[in-house]
């Protein structure tokens, strides 16, 4: 019977009307949703292993352990818990006979949680009701060898974000119990499925193509076919025809092409555990690889080798099919990381870390290297990183982050990233404006919309899959995106590769794209440069000692295998030690914004590498010093040495540390000493060698002594050879000057440098994250004195100010101000015991400098940003990132503050503050809570922070020189393996290769500033080649002078490698 064209068609009530067709709520015994599942039954004598003690919180056992042992009975509506904990269960499932041959078979578990499906040993699939993942097919045609079915279920007791009590990023719940809500088998008709999905999209397209268009009436009158088709003849094949005629209707060649990739953004820790993040992993993947047998298109994008590298150990079947997937070019690792690392934080070394050892892990095992950078979540990218990708062979960059900008909307999509060196890469944010879609015509629309560079690109990428958490891509997406291959009026949606889709754009639109110059500000989430500060301050460590650590190694081995006392580099423990280094810099770890129960692990992995790293670096000192030794050693002619891990020469007041032989080495050296406040020794050490060592030696010149003393009743002076500063009763500093022009006094006039600020830290959800631009409307100045400034040191080395304050009836601070003979700045060793919530503590410089502009340290290198809020791009960065120092300068003149562990900073007007504590409560209602030790530094200086060597002193202040006292022969001797003619070239990493015998040098160009360097080695050169961050030789070769000097040229913040073979030792 054809339908009457007649009737008069309401446009709301016939789309209503398909609607509730499929509705899976309404009228569901009439319409197509009711016959979804004609068949089921519950699943009879589910078994579940109750061994007690064995069920705990983080108990995951193998699917070995887990199927040995009683299990007994439970039932649907039992509840299991607690958080974390796993539970296995047994199903023994027969599929009723009088089902008959032929049908789809799916089991249904819901049990509240996370699940994962095992068969003989085999994960086969994740299963996740907040993702509506709930169904495994059994058979999809059961014949006679499939009515039985024996499966084990593993139960993880977490929701897909945890197990926030309350909402999504509150602390979890510790007892959280999960029911189990469902467990039966049902016969799902494919046939109505697909038809299903086929409304659906008609149904989308209508709703989203503009009303007025001709296009979205065709559809309509199409779909009201389809009801009336299924209604009145129960014809379903007729209305699949109907659909695939209506979304057959393609687009012309103009048309947006959008490279879908699937993907599972899975947090390597956040709202759960590291050790929770394997097995969403094991659930997410064993069901892509799945669905990668049913959508022979369908290809799937995976970061973060570490996840790889759990996924290896710990699930090898899943791990032999990934793979297998990789090989065919569908299963796609990207990236080149160890993990999708925060972007501000981490050290340029730590960076090209991230990029040696995941790229290495990719290539050994999957034979290639990933082609993009992959980082779609992190909060802010680093200027330095373009020159970082290139330096690590990567020209291609994915992130969509920014999107969250607060205040700014980011004017590309697809354009040329411009770093801080002038290195460009290939950047494209997916204009979807998130990373985890899921296959609807809203999203494909949304991102052609979005797209800012028409009109220069007609290609964009879309991600689909469920993230966060994990789980990826489900059957429904992939569904929905089949039918979206080209349907006229919306983009055509290809599955590809992003090395196809970078391709594309490379080849056909490279050339009229824009470009953006400089770092990739979010404007939202600048709380994370603060949070959770002792994480920060071990991470410093952890890089620094890492440097020192591979630096002695390195020398060591060399000098030993020149001199014949062989010492075996310990290249295994050095990328542990890295790694776990790196697992850490995810982007929730090291930001502080994961649970306490992960920012706590992250602790005590921190505390482990600076524990283990220490006791490593002083056997790699040892040995190095016993290289100079004598075959049989010595055993009365005892020196104290002191190694120099610094491209540049090294003169200060040192705290020596509690070694052997100690007092009499330094009472032997007749060196200049002075009891420390804490009972050690102060020394005056003077011209230790660039990248060397020396005996402890008195000073040929000893500085102008440091002098401390009262003037009238308010104020303290201090004093050196350098500068000279007056400080009140409460610890601020009022008056800091060059003593070669004290007319000139850096801080503000009526103000006071080193004033501790409070503020309210209210954000308007993410807790940790984000601290908002009102904040600064609630500054209250730290002024109650519990203890006022007192002399507790009078040099002549160091001369110590301290004073006690109270923070609130909670909290307190005790500050001791120093000064050493030589230094050139101000030093507060700061204590503060916080017990705040929702307060941010700040301290604060108020500066007598004219300047538009602050510069603040990153990753080998510096940039600028503004002192003012002149426009809404200057204010929405109101708190910024900065490494070991920030700087204000006008001609000729500035002030720089240096900290030990800091990140946050902010500069407006002339009053640069350094963020130290703040107090959120969610994810972690601990963070930051207890006591804390930092240092910072205050250093006034003439001509520019370049040349005052502001950028050499942050260094110094951050890594120790490190003091041997030790027996060993003689020679007063001073080596210096390495040094550079130039300070505005500085040694960052000295390292063994990782491939052979040869050794790395990373040098960086500091100043911003074009500059020939010569770098001299006391071993002799057999060969050097420019090589990239992975180790790869590079084109071009390097000049060496005299046999032992390299000739370098460099471009501003260039960072250059070098791969050195050395001979033996040469004479200094
Ligand atoms: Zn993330």
């Amino acid at each position: 019977m054809a339908v009457p064209g007649y009737v008069l068609k309401h446009r709301r009530t016939t789309f209503e009307r398909a609607e509730k067709f499929i509705s899976s709520t309404f009228f569901t015994d009439v319409n197509l949703y009711g016959k979804l599942y004609p068949l089921r039954t519950d699943i009879k004598g589910i078994k579940h292993r109750a061994l007690p003690g064995l069920i705990t919180r983080h108990s995951a056992v193998t699917f070995e352990e887990a199927i040995k042992g009683i299990y007994e009975e439970t039932r649907v509506g039992a509840s299991f818990g607690p958080t974390w904990a796993t539970h296995w269960f047994r199903l023994d499932i027969e599929i009723p006979r009088e089902w008959g041959l032929g049908k789809q078979v799916v089991l249904v578990w819901d049990s509240g949680s996370e699940a994962m499906i095992w068969r003989d040993g085999k994960p086969l699939q994740g299963l996740s009701p907040d993702n509506k993942r709930t169904e495994f097919v059994l058979t999809k045609s059961l014949d006679e060898n499939a009515f039985s079915h024996t499966l084990y279920i593993e139960m993880e007791c977490s929701d897909v974000f945890g197990a926030g009590k309350g909402g999504l990023i509150n602390p979890p719940d510790p007892n959280k119990y999960y029911t189990l809500r469902r467990a039966d088998i049902v016969v799902k008709d494919p046939e109505i499925y697909q038809l299903l999905l086929d409304f659906e999209v008609l149904l989308d397209l209508i709703k989203h193509l503009p009303e007025e268009s001709n296009r979205s009436y065709q559809l309509l009158y199409g779909v009201n076919e389809m009801v009336t088709t299924c209604q009145s003849q129960s014809n379903y094949s007729r209305a699949r025809d109907i659909a695939h005629t209506l979304l057959s209707e393609t687009n012309s060649q103009s048309q947006h092409t959008l490279c879908a990739v699937g993907h599972c953004h899975i947090d390597t820790a956040w709202l759960w555990p590291y050790e929770e993040t394997k097995r969403k992993c094991a659930r997410s993947w064993s069901s892509t690889v799945r669905l990668m047998k049913d959508f022979p298109e369908f290809i799937f994008a995976c970061s973060q080798a570490q996840q790889f590298d759990w996924v290896k150990v710990n699930y090898p079947s899943l791990y032999a099919d990934i793979k297998d997937y990789v090989r065919q070019q569908r299963f796609i690792p990207v990236g080149g990381t160890w993990v999708e690392m925060d972007g501000n934080i981490p050290s340029g070394e730590a960076f090209i870390r991230q990029f040696l050892y995941g790229q290495r892990f990719f290539e050994q095992e999957f034979g290639k290297r990933c082609t993009e950078f992959w980082l779609p979540d992190t909060f802010g990218y680093s200027a330095q990183l373009p020159q970082i990708m290139k330096h690590a062979g990567i020209a291609r960059f994915v992130t969509q982050k920014l999107s969250w900008n607060l205040v700014n909307k980011f004017p590309h999509h697809t354009f040329w990233w411009q770093g801080l060196d002038g290195s460009r890469v290939l950047t494209h944010f997916p204009p979807g404006d998130s990373y985890g879609m899921d296959g609807k015509v809203e999203e494909v629309m949304r991102s052609l919309n979005n797209f800012k560079d028409k009109g220069r690109s007609n290609h964009s990428m879309y991600l689909f899959g469920y993230g966060d958490g994990g789980q990826g891509p489900t059957t429904d997406m992939l569904e929905r995106l089949t039918r979206l291959k080209n349907v006229d009026g919306i983009p055509k949606v290809t599955m590809c590769s992003p090395e196809t889709f970078f391709s594309t754009v490379e080849t056909h639109e490279a050339e009229n794209l824009c470009s953006w110059t400089g770092e990739l500000y979010l404007e939202l989430h600048n709380g994370t440069y603060t949070t959770h500060s002792r994480l920060k301050q071990q991470n410093r460590r952890a890089e620094i000692l890492l440097r020192q650590f591979e630096l002695l190694s390195t020398l060591s081995h060399v000098v030993g295998e020149g001199g014949g006392r062989k010492t075996d580099y310990p290249a295994g423990k050095i990328e542990q030690l890295w790694k776990i280094v790196l697992l850490n810099q995810f982007h929730d770890v090291l930001p502080g914004t994961s649970i306490q129960e992960v920012c706590e692990e992250a602790g005590r992995l921190y505390e482990d590498v600076l524990r283990e790293g220490s006791v490593l670096l002083a056997d790699s000192a040892n040995q190095l010093i016993d290289t100079l030794t004598p075959q049989g050693g010595c055993t009365e002619h005892g020196t104290a040495r002191i190694i120099n891990t610094c491209s540049w020469q090294r003169s200060e007041v040192i705290c020596w540390p509690e070694v052997t032989l100690a007092d009499r080495l330094i009472e032997m050296a007749g060196v200049t000493t002075q009891a420390g406040r804490d009972g050690k020794t102060l020394v005056f050490v003077s011209d230790i060698p660039s990248v060397g060592h020396c005996e402890l030696r008195p000073a040929v010149k000893l500085p102008v002594p440091v002098t401390v003393q009262k003037q009238g009743d308010d104020l303290i002076c201090i004093r050196n050879g350098h500068i000279e500063a007056a400080v009140d009763k409460t610890g601020r500093v009022v008056r800091l000057c060059m003593v070669n022009d004290v007319s000139r006094n850096v801080v503000s006039v009526g103000s006071h440098a080193n004033q501790f600020v409070i503020f309210d830290d209210v954000p308007l959800f993410w807790d940790a994250w984000d601290v908002m631009d009102y904040h600064l409307e609630t500054r209250t100045a730290v002024v109650d004195i519990i203890e006022e400034a007192t002399i507790v040191e009078s040099g002549p080395l160091r001369a110590t100010i301290k004073t006690s304050l109270r923070i609130s009836d909670k909290s307190t601070i005790c500050q001791y101000m120093s000064l050493d003979t030589g230094a050139k700045y101000l030093k507060f060793y700061t204590e503060v015991d916080w017990h705040e919530s929702h307060k941010f503590l700040k301290v604060e410089f108020p500066l007598r400098i004219t300047s538009p502009q602050v510069t603040y340290e990153i990753q080998f290198g510096h940039v600028q940003r503004p002192n003012h809020f002149n426009t809404s791009w200057d204010w929405a960065r109101f708190e910024v990132c900065g490494h070991k120092w920030a700087d204000l300068s006008e001609y000729d003149w500035g002030v720089a503050v240096l900290n030990d562990s800091h990140y946050g900073w902010s500069c407006i007007d002339s009053v640069l503050r350094l963020s130290l504590l703040r107090s959120s409560k969610s994810p972690d209602p601990t963070a930051d809570m207890g006591k804390h030790k930092f240092t910072y530094g205050l250093m006034p200086h003439s001509g520019t922070f370049q040349s005052a060597g502001v950028i050499q002193a942050a260094y110094e202040l951050n890594e120790p020189l490190v003091c041997c006292g030790q027996c060993a022969d003689h020679s007063s001797t001073a080596a210096s393996y390495f040094s550079i003619d130039n300070s505005a070239v500085i040694l960052e990493t000295v390292k063994k290769a990782e491939n052979c015998n040869s050794v790395i040098l990373r040098l960086y160009e500091v100043y911003g500033g074009t500059t020939t360097v010569r770098v001299k080695t006391s071993f002799k050169v057999t060969s050097a080649h420019l090589c990239s961050g992975l180790e790869d030789s590079l084109d071009g070769a390097i000049e060496i002078e005299d046999g032992n000097c390299l000739v370098l040229h460099f471009s501003p913040f260039q960072i250059m490698s070098v791969k050195l073979t050395l001979g033996t030792t040469t004479p200094n």
